[in-house]
């Protein structure tokens, strides 16, 4: 047993200070490669996030009313300073989250230009007017923040998740309140730190560190406004379904299964090259993972050779070592839970292509698991309904595009969805026929930027305006219709 006690225990940031949390428990957060102990997490209480509101309440009333170029401003300086931060956050990530340095370092970029799409608030306020409505009768729309805006988000992007929520609420003049993932809590402090540094006024932004009871304590709170969530699918329903009980508005984007569809006529080395990214990077740890495949016609044998051959060549450990492209998954527990879906897709029947129960046991220390691959997979095995979220990848095997589309449909996920082809009129019928927000012609993750919305369907996300662009502004923005005469 490791002595906790010689671990620090992180502070939470409320009104511009680390403060002590109240909590009268905390959780070791583990560097998953190492199953090193890197801090202690406090386990808030509602005191503490009453707190944060109220220190949220108090800054908003000035920052709300900060003309929206000065807001922009901090934010044009907040996005220097994560660029002159850039290697430091990614191995910060890397270290709490296990995934590569180079993973690590695309996912600081990801979220370094959602404060960039933010820190065009001056535009993206703007309201619109119509001088006419009648005879000398005019009407304009002004755009205005909606107030205190709470966060909650998941541990697998501990930068790119609170970075789509926190700098676009706080650029529209709202103040937030953030609860990271009690696996992943550094990264955010040390964000919070650095948008201080760039001059946002104590208290626009707090965190509070902690799980169930914190994001209970959110949900129920009067003061709180809107909620963005970003997590597993069950808890994204109850975040939703709370949330809006209590009033509030709700946007929870939850979790996936993405099927890649692979066509007869596709570049089948560049396919390989991109599934492989996609289902075995991150340790499979991404809601844009590609976690299916549909090999279609003839290309199976072929694909499914490859796609091992490729798996073989993978390099696991420690993500922050030089060439390690799949490091651990986040905890025990996890890695536990993999192996057993692992026994549970052998007794399903399908064939075990690649086994990566094996490279599990080569290391000694850390929650790895290699990279698995099972051929032989259909709709009615567990292995291809549930989420795994783990470096699992299943084949199915489809006769046409059509059959390919439809047993991707019957997933109660439509988060993305690829399809590999070299004809037009494949890509057509695949757009206007999959249940999917978001589609990869030819490339594996294709995951939105800042300034499109993060568009999962069905049970991958809960509400009506995403996460980002547009949506975004309209999601932390309320209005005002003001229709005069002279
Ligand atoms: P999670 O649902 O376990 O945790 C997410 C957040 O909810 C955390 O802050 C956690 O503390 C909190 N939470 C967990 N259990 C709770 C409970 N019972 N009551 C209240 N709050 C609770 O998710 P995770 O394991 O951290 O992240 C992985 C999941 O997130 C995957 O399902 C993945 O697909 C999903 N995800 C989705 C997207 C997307 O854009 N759709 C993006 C990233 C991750």
């Amino acid at each position: 047993m490791t002595n906790l006690s010689k671990t620090a225990t992180i502070s939470n940031w409320i009104g511009g200070r680390w403060t002590e949390s109240s909590a009268s428990s905390t959780e070791p957060v583990y560097n998953p490669a190492t199953e090193e102990i890197l801090v202690n997490v406090p386990l808030s209480s509602k005191e503490d996030v009453d707190a944060a509101v109220q220190a949220a309440k108090e800054a908003f009333r000035s920052w709300s009313r900060t003309p929206v170029p000065r807001r922009a401003r901090v934010l044009f300086k907040y996005q220097q300073l994560l660029v002159e931060h850039w290697e430091e956050l990614a191995r910060l990530i890397t270290q709490e989250n296990g995934k590569s340095y180079a993973e690590a370092y695309g996912e600081v970029q990801r979220g370094i230009e959602c404060v960039e799409f933010a820190a065009g608030a001056p535009t993206l306020m703007m309201g619109r007017q119509l001088p006419d409505i009648a005879t000398n009768l005019e009407s304009g729309m002004y755009r205005y923040p909606v107030g205190i805006v709470c966060g909650i988000t998941p541990f697998n992007f501990p930068m790119m998740v609170p970075c789509w929520m926190f700098p676009l609420a706080i650029a529209c003049g709202n103040a937030f309140v953030l609860k990271p993932s009690e696996r992943t809590p550094l990264l955010a402090n040390r964000l919070a730190q650095l948008f201080a540094e760039a001059g946002l006024p104590g208290g626009v932004l707090n965190i509070v560190h902690g799980g169930h009871d914190v994001v209970n304590g959110l949900l129920e709170h009067r003061d709180i406004q809107a909620v963005s969530f970003v997590g597993s699918r069950p808890v994204a329903e109850y975040v939703y379904r709370t949330g809006s009980a209590f009033g509030k508005r709700v946007q929870a984007l939850a979790g996936a299964k993405n099927h890649s569809i692979v066509m007869p006529d596709a570049d089948l080395d560049a396919a390989v090259q991109q599934i492989v990214g996609a289902a075995f990077g991150s340790a499979g740890e991404r809601c844009m993972a590609c976690a299916v495949v549909v090999a279609v016609g003839d290309i199976g044998d072929r694909l499914v050779a490859k796609l091992k051959e490729a798996a073989d060549a993978i390099t696991i450990g420690n993500g922050l070592d030089e060439g390690v492209f799949l490091g651990p998954v986040i905890r025990g527990p996890h890695k536990e839970r993999t192996l057993r879906y692992i026994e549970i897709g052998e007794k399903e029947g399908a064939l075990l292509v690649r086994d990566g129960r094996k490279d599990a046991a080569a290391n000694e220390k850390g929650y790895f698991v290699g990279p698995t691959i099972f051929d032989g997979v259909n709709s009615g095995m567990k292995i291809w309904e549930d989420e795994i979220f783990a470096p699992v990848l299943s084949i199915v095997r489809a006769d046409t595009l059509e059959e390919a589309i439809e047993l991707a449909n019957r997933s109660e996920f439509a988060n993305g969805a690829c399809l590999f082809t070299r004809d037009g009129g494949n890509v057509r019928q695949f757009r206007e026929t999959i249940d999917a927000g978001m589609l990869g012609i030819n490339i594996g993750v294709p995951a939105p930027m800042a300034f499109f919305p993060f568009s999962g369907w069905k049970n991958s996300f809960y509400g009506d305006l995403h996460a980002n662009g547009a949506d975004g502004v309209e999601f932390y923005t309320r209005k005002k219709m003001v229709t005069a005469r002279w």
